[in-house]
Order: structure tokens, then sequence, then C-alpha cells
């Protein structure tokens, strides 16, 4: 017997909760969203159509023209993103949106909008969504709950690789402090900000090695999936 679930992982930015989500997801025959992506890919429409983030009615007017979609990548195990067709994925990870991205999903028109769409892509279960709300308010009845934390350095050493490995070469200082206002605006905003959910499990992956960060993840879902 074994049952298709909703696994949730969310914290802080850059405690691997993406390539935690996309391993336990490829393991497990899951699909993998990362909520982070589309506000990513709306910050982008945002920026380079100049929405002015104080008009209500631009932004309502904005995120009627946007459409996000995802497609898996020939290489590895994520997806790429895409923004109205086009082929976003390396846009979005680097610094113009990662500094803007925080102040834009805080704005509660476009979490509803984004919310909405993830409620959809999770409705028939097996899938590991990451992102800051996804066990407290998109899917409060997700089956496995994870709150993911790391020590600051050890966040910004990770994503400074990450970025590298894309080719962007960033100051550690600028990355801890970009990394640093996004927790505080994430987890200060009024709506759903980042908090753990009461039962979330709770995993320091400060000084975890990426397998067996992987591996706890996946014991819990397998007890759950396969329990009687
Ligand atoms: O996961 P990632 O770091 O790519 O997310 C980028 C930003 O998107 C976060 O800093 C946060 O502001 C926002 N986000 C959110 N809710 C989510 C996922 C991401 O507000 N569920």
């Amino acid at each position: 017997m074994s049952k298709d679930i909703i696994i949730a992982i969310d914290g802080f930015s850059g405690c691997g909760k993406s390539s935690t989500a996309k391993a336990v997801a490829h393991a497990l025959g899951y699909t993998y969203l990362d909520s982070g992506a589309m506000y990513r890919a709306v910050t982008l429409y945002f920026i380079r159509h100049q929405v002015d983030l104080q008009d209500e009615k631009l932004i309502q007017n904005a995120l009627d023209h946007i459409h996000i979609t995802f497609s898996p990548q020939k290489s590895g195990q994520g997806n790429d993103t895409y923004l109205n067709g086009e082929n976003v994925e390396e846009e979005i990870r680097q610094m113009p949106v990662s500094q803007k991205v925080s102040q834009v999903s805080a704005i509660p028109a476009v979490r509803s909008a984004m919310v909405a769409q993830q409620r959809q892509l999770g409705a028939a279960k097996r899938v590991v969504m990451d992102g800051r709300d996804i066990g407290t308010n998109v899917f409060p009845q997700a089956e496995l709950k994870i709150f993911m934390t790391a020590n600051a350095g050890i966040r910004a050493q990770r994503r400074q690789k990450e970025l590298l490995e894309q080719g962007t070469k960033v100051g550690l200082i600028d990355i801890t402090r970009n990394l640093e206002e996004r927790d505080i605006i994430d987890s200060t905003r009024h709506e759903n900000p980042l908090k753990k959910a009461a039962d979330a499990v709770e995993i320091d992956t400060s000084y975890l090695k990426f397998q067996e960060q992987v591996d706890k993840v996946l014991e819990m879902a397998r007890n759950i999936i396969f329990q009687a």
C-alpha cells in the first residue's frame, strides 16, 4: 500500500531547499516545483516593464499579462522557467532580480495570483514544492513539511558557488547582504510571512553533506508514503 503525498520544503534563502527538493522529487518520481522561480519571473517582468510597485492597477494589469510555465531541463533534475513562452531560467537567478524579488513577493495581489497557480500545480499531489509559505499557507494539509535552516555564512558561500557555476561572479559581502535583506522582508511581511509551520520538521543543513539532507527527507517521506 502506498499513498500520494505533498512535500513542502520552506526556509530561509540559500539553505539548500531547491537542490534538496529536486533530488527528493527525482528519487520518488515526483514533480519538483520551485515557487520562488514564479516570484522571480514576476519580478523580472516588473523590472522589464518598469511596473510601479505602489500602483495597484498597474500591478494587476501586469499580472493579467504574465504566464509562467515550467519545462524539465534536458540535463539534470530541475526545470526551466518560462515567462510568456521565453526561457528566463538564467536571468531570474541574477542579482537584479534577487535584489527586488522580496519587495515584489510581499505585494498581496502578486501572492494571491501565485498561490492560486501553485495550488493548481499541486492539486494532484506527488509534488515536492519549495518556498517560504508552502507548509503554512499554500498546502497547510501537506503530509510532510520540512523547515530548513543554515547559518548565514554558509548560505552565502553556497549561493556564491551556485552563481559562479552559472558564470556570474558576485562578492560574498553583496550576497550576504542580499540574503539577509530577503530574510528580513520575507519573515516580516504582512501576507504569509516565512515561518516554521507548527507541524514542520526542522533540519539545520549547516554541517550536513548534501546527500545526508536528501536522505533525511527521503526517509521521512517514504515512512509516510508506504505506511500501511
Ligand atoms: O526560493 P528563492 O530564493 O528563489 O525565492 C526568491 C524570493 O521569492 C524569496 O526571497 C521570497 O521573497 C519569494 N518567495 C516567497 N514565497 C515563496 C517562495 C519565494 O515569497 N513561496
